[in-house]
């Protein structure tokens, strides 16, 4: 896509900045002849759980593997038992239901709100049966997905509370703080587009909870609490150092990015005035982190050949909802028909660092003019 005149994401442009502080932080990680753990990952570790709020933070080998991790640690603590039920949205990125499915637990799909784009906490209770002991709420797009309704929700039938923050690093839920810290345990992911983006894959789990932090960090490395002592039949899941040393670097200067990603989506937010184009809801400016810069359009295919004749870079996410997908063919049947929509819908904006905001506007003066 790099002959866009607005490219979509150019990870070479993103880390630009970066680069030297990167290679002087892989440097010093092959000098120090500590290649698996060690001094990076504790800093890390503690970098983002200050960042966070929580009390700790378990560094860990991607996104998926820190969803995988934590469910298996709540079966490990005998919290959640095989079979039990979790609610998970039905329009996410299919690794947050992969996590459920492989822990031998029951995804529960739940309706998005087609507005927020995000579970649609008022239509939680429709999906509620007593075999429900979770529910896996997905900051999707960067967006806090955490109101009072959900609060409510699982306090009164006493659910565990999983965030899925790989897309939503440092956005505030209204009341709540932040992501990472609004449930018992949020999994990050690191890859290379996500807003904290390694040079390589990565992840992380937060959580207050000492004993959930204990046994992923044990489940993580082969189910031992330390040497030669196997409390877990686990895994390999650890965090690289190097990209420990590389995500240091990225974490420090996040909270920038995110400015930067909140004035493109401003621009996007007062100057796209299409009736043919649906903008995402957002509550406060601080909602949003802004991963994806997502707006609906019901003529989709006419409205990307639309961008890509005017040089915008778009994207799909995502325009096959998981219980869609051949692997999940036990789920085909369900009717979901707000998640199917939104898959008809979606287009993704450029909302990077390779986005300035007079691109952003330029964009916006492109979209105006699209006539279905
Ligand atoms: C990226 C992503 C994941 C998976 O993270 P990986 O590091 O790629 O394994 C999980 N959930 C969501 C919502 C994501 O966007």
């Amino acid at each position: 896509m790099s002959e866009l005149k607005y490219p979509f994401l150019e990870l070479g442009t993103v880390n630009a900045p970066y680069k030297e502080a990167l290679k002087a932080a892989a440097a010093r990680v092959i000098d120090s002849g500590r290649y698996v753990g060690g001094a990076e990952n504790e800093a890390f570790e503690c970098e983002l759980a200050a960042h966070t709020g929580t009390r700790y933070a378990v560094g860990v080998s991607n996104g998926l593997d820190a969803l995988r991790l934590i469910f298996k640690a709540y079966i490990g603590l005998g919290r959640l038992r095989e079979g039990d039920a979790v609610i998970v949205p039905a329009n996410t990125y299919i690794a947050s239901v992969l996590a459920v499915t492989d822990a031998g637990l029951r995804p529960v799909f739940a309706e998005p709100c087609s507005a927020t784009l995000n579970l649609d906490t008022s239509r939680l209770e429709e999906v509620y049966t007593p075999d429900v002991k979770a529910v896996l709420t997905v900051h999707l797009y960067g967006r806090a997905c955490y109101d009072t309704v959900l609060d409510d929700f699982a306090r009164r039938h006493e659910l565990i509370v999983v965030e899925d923050n790989a897309q939503a690093i440092g956005a505030e839920a209204c009341g709540f703080g932040r992501t990472g810290s609004l449930g018992h345990a949020a999994a990050f992911s690191f890859y290379p587009t996500k807003n904290v983006g390694a040079v390589g894959d990565a992840g992380a789990v937060t959580t207050s909870d000492k004993e959930l932090a204990d046994t992923v960090r044990a489940l993580a490395n082969y189910g031992s609490d330390r040497r030669y002592h196997n409390i877990y039949q686990g895994y390999n899941c650890r965090l690289d150092p190097i990209q420990a040393s590389f995500l240091r670097i990225k974490l420090a200067y996040i909270d920038a990015e995110t400015a930067h990603r909140r004035s493109i989506a401003a621009v996007y937010n007062s100057e796209i005035r299409n009736s043919a184009i649906t903008l995402q809801q957002t509550d406060t400016p601080d909602t949003s982190v802004w991963h994806q810069y997502v707006v609906r359009t019901a003529n989709r295919d006419s409205f990307c050949r639309m961008l890509a004749d005017n040089g915008v870079g778009y994207d799909i996410h995502y325009a096959v909802p998981p219980h869609r997908q051949p692997c999940y063919a036990r789920y085909a049947h369900l009717s979901l028909p707000v998640t199917d929509m939104l898959a008809a819908e979606v287009v993704s904006l450029p909302v990077s660092q390779c986005t300035s905001t007079d691109d952003a506007r330029e964009i916006a003066m492109i979209i105006n003019r699209f006539q279905q």
